[in-house]
């Protein structure tokens, strides 16, 4: 059996068509199969691989503490530098209130992790989620999940949680003083980048802290740069009361974390004690490599450019096919006629080298989220490569 065969018939599969491409190694924003075809990369591991594939110093981080140590004990019992240096360095860029970081191994885990906390925080029963959200596939997370579709082949899930409409003010009134916590996305990535008036944010946040529900902020897939800023809820002028993170917080490795006040994390240590546990979470080969992405984004222009480089896809980016482009820095939606013409563009495109994406719950739409290193050129070329099969679609 070839390894195509072998990787549909002993991995497990999400879907009955995956994109099988045999990667072999990846550097920057190329990858390249095992044919030796290049691609330029648009999605970046869907939002993980902002600073690039293997950036030096992740790489050269990561291999310093294998030669250190991998796992010694579960999380939380042992002091393990790169945990506490990560902690330090993110919190420090934070307002004071999120100052306390609990690591996970992905993002669900920092759903599922944050939800737990609310709940036992406050005392209270009630979620609020909103409808074409995502937050995971584990079962609180599915639980929260914008979605019927999902939800329904996998209940029973969690009681408590209501669905509301992101971006409605009215619907702001079902958050009530039963309400532990409210889960939202700033931008809504999967729903095709659709980002909310300021003023509903602003709303949000009044009427959470007028109930006294926590507000959760899943930055998992906007945080990190992704947007233009380090998070995407600095540009709001609001402060959520835990920050989730996830994707790019592990520079490629596999880490996520929940962020909240020294205070309310200390709920977990007590009635019961170890409320929240983790073998693997934040461990330290994961927390060294995501350390050094972070610096690296500190300490270059990466972050300054991401505007720019967005403004330039937008800018590129017209053609009669084309509805509408949404961006939210280097998150961004190309919004075509249906589903069938968008799959069509993206199977083309990867044919020609263009490694691109859809979108969960805006399946006419292409996801475009490159690493944030992807250069002008680059841009340029992605842009004449998408309008070219774009024309070949209309002949
Ligand atoms: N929240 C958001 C906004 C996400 O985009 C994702 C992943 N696509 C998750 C949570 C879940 O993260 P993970 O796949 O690491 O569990």
């Amino acid at each position: 059996m070839n390894q195509r065969d072998l990787f549909l018939r002993h991995v497990g599969q999400t879907s009955g068509a995956p994109l099988s491409i045999e990667i072999v190694r990846a550097e920057g924003c190329t990858m390249w199969d095992a044919s030796g075809k290049e691609y330029l990369d648009l999605i970046g591991g869907i939002s993980v691989c902002n600073m690039g594939h293997r950036h030096p110093d992740v790489v050269a981080a990561a291999k310093h503490q294998i030669d250190a140590y991998l796992h010694v004990m579960v999380y939380g019992e042992l002091i393990e530098s790169p945990q506490v240096q990560y902690a330090r360095a993110i919190t420090d860029q934070l307002p004071a209130s999120l100052d306390s970081v609990f690591y996970t191994n992905s993002g669900t885990e920092a759903t599922e992790g944050a939800m737990k906390l609310a709940k036992r925080f406050t005392g209270k029963p009630k979620i609020v989620a909103f409808e074409q959200s995502y937050h995971g596939s584990t079962q609180g997370a599915l639980s929260v999940m914008g979605s019927e579709y999902w939800r329904n082949a996998f209940r029973p899930l969690l009681p408590g949680i209501i669905h509301l409409t992101h971006g409605d003010l009215d619907a702001l009134q079902m958050i009530d003083h039963e309400t532990a916590c409210v889960i939202a996305e700033p931008i809504q990535a999967e729903r095709g980048v659709v980002t909310p008036s300021i003023e509903w944010m602003k709303k949000l946040r009044e009427r959470c802290s007028a109930v006294g529900a926590l507000l959760i902020l899943d930055e998992i897939q906007t945080g990190m740069g992704r947007t233009g800023t380090l998070f995407a809820f600095e540009k709001t002028g609001i402060v959520p009361d835990i920050l989730l993170v996830g994707k790019a917080f592990g520079a490629g490795m596999p880490l996520g974390g929940f962020i909240a006040s020294r205070e309310m994390m200390s709920a977990l240590t007590h009635d019961p004690v170890l409320g929240h546990i983790s073998t693997f979470g934040g461990h330290p080969v994961c927390c060294a490599a995501g350390l050094a992405g972070f610096r690296a984004l500190l300490h270059s222009t990466t972050l300054q450019d991401v505007e720019k480089k967005s403004h330039l896809f937008k800018r590129l980016l017209h053609h009669p096919m084309i509805k509408e482009v949404r961006t939210a820095g280097l998150l961004m939606a190309i919004e075509f006629d249906s589903w069938d013409i968008n799959k069509r563009i993206i199977d083309s495109c990867i044919e020609k080298g263009l490694f691109t994406d859809w979108f969960l719950f805006a399946q006419n739409c292409m996801r475009l989220a490159p690493p944030l290193t992807i250069s002008e050129e680059e841009i340029q070329y992605a842009c004449t490569t998408i309008l070219k099969v774009c024309d070949n679609m209309r002949t």
